[in-house]
């Protein structure tokens, strides 16, 4: 079977691409993966860049700020996004939060909500997972008790990628500790500025600081920031999750390390040695491994999409994307240190750090990836009970 784009989608790539050249400095090779206040500033001054063009959630509705864009345009933007190492911030927002309230939102929510994300205003973090509540995330303790027309939480998430910067968080919280766990948890939208919100930030393996610890006393949320109904929120949760796990078009960014890195393999000769790295079968059998779960990883995705083309919301088959992906990234970035020698033990911009020491940096950063979002071993769980129909252990 062959798959091609219209010749209307490749011009659309070609406008994506074009604007990308114009709005990235010349010679851009992306931002740090770890990030700081610089990067995420030049994040968000990118997030101006596209909003006048609807860009930032093109999918979304035309009255929220979105362009309602054909889920295979989607692919394509966020294809060229990923290629060229855009910046891409609010990725909690614009992948799964927005999404959710389009399905389960009020009128009101929406009308609050979606067009300040669109505009590039407003960033959100996740506030799910708690010191003791990861994998089990419906074991999650922080407490929300209606007083009135409000709501009072307390408690604690952590692990909660960039609450430092964020402007409002979703948040899951219990609000019926007699019920079965699943059955007693409701979800929030809260405004960061809340008082009793405390951020303190944690410092990731790559020196990053990531995500944070967020403490909640006595914050009190007014009753339109609860989502869908009460005591429902588990089942809103997973819906989140689902989108979160689904990321479209993301193997780009991975296509072009790879690129490089075959260039690099071709053209570095190895220490003391005449021959070129790439003249060793061993190297090369590793890269061509690489290409073909590469087009593996695309082809998922390209399932994926063809599920959301139809309206389905996809499950387990999003749970084999994203095992897939975030354990071919660390397999990637393992083979590009391997062939780097002992220069793959370097990262940054220095001397001898080889492709801006990318691989280096994403051996350890890649780590996060098959953590974050569910790991690898749950999302196996997912695909054992749902997609192949194994009794649970
Ligand atoms: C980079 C990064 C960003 C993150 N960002 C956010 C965020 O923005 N918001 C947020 O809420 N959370 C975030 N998280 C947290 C993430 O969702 C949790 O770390 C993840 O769900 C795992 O939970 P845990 O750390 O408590 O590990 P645990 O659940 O304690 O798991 C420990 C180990 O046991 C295994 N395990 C647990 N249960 C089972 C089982 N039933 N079967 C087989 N193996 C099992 C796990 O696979 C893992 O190897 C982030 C994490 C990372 C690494």
């Amino acid at each position: 079977m062959r798959f091609a784009f219209t010749p209307q989608q490749e011009a659309f790539r070609g406008e994506v691409n074009d604007f990308l050249r114009g709005a990235l400095p010349a010679g851009w090779e992306g931002a740090d993966n770890a990030i700081d206040d610089e990067s995420y500033e030049f994040g968000r001054q990118f997030l101006k860049k596209l909003a006048p063009k609807h860009w930032i959630a093109p999918a979304w509705p035309k009255q929220y700020g979105g362009l309602e864009m054909d889920v295979w345009d989607q692919v394509i933007f966020n294809e060229c996004m990923g290629y060229a190492r855009a910046p891409i911030v609010n990725t909690a927002a614009v992948g799964y939060l927005g999404p959710t309230i389009i399905l389960y939102g009020t009128e009101e929510q929406k009308r609050q909500h979606l067009p300040g994300i669109t505009a590039g205003d407003v960033v959100w973090c996740q506030g799910y997972s708690e010191p003791n509540s990861g994998s089990d995330l419906a074991s999650l303790q922080t407490r929300a008790v209606q007083d009135g027309d409000d709501f009072i939480i307390n408690g604690q998430k952590i692990w909660t990628s960039q609450a430092h910067y964020a402007d409002w968080m979703f948040v899951l919280a219990r609000t019926d500790p007699e019920a079965p766990k699943h059955r007693g948890i409701s979800y929030f939208l809260v405004d960061m500025k809340t008082p009793g919100i405390t951020v303190r930030p944690l410092i990731n393996m790559a020196g990053g600081e990531g995500f944070n610890e967020v403490f909640f006393e006595n914050v009190r949320v007014p009753r339109s920031g609860l989502l869908g109904e009460l005591n429902r929120g588990w089942y809103i949760a997973t819906t989140t999750l689902d989108f979160e796990r689904s990321s479209i078009g993301g193997t780009s960014q991975a296509l072009r390390s790879l690129e490089d890195l075959t260039r690099f393999a071709k053209t570095e000769r190895q220490a003391g040695a005449g021959t070129r790295i790439w003249d060793r079968p061993a190297v090369r059998h590793a890269i061509a491994d690489l290409w073909i779960d590469l087009e593996m990883a695309r082809l998922l995705s390209y399932r994926v999409v063809s599920m959301q083309a139809r309206g389905l919301v996809p499950n387990y088959e999003a749970s084999i994307i994203k095992v897939f992906n975030s354990e071919y990234v660390q397999r990637q970035a393992r083979v590009g240190i391997r062939i780097m020698g002992l220069y793959g033990g370097l990262w940054g911009e220095g001397p001898w750090a080889k492709l801006h020491g990318r691989f280096s940096k994403s051996y350890v950063t890649s780590v996060g990836g098959a953590i974050a979002g569910g790991t690898s071993e749950i999302q196996r769980n997912i695909i054992a009970q749902r997609g192949l129909g194994l009794p649970r252990q």
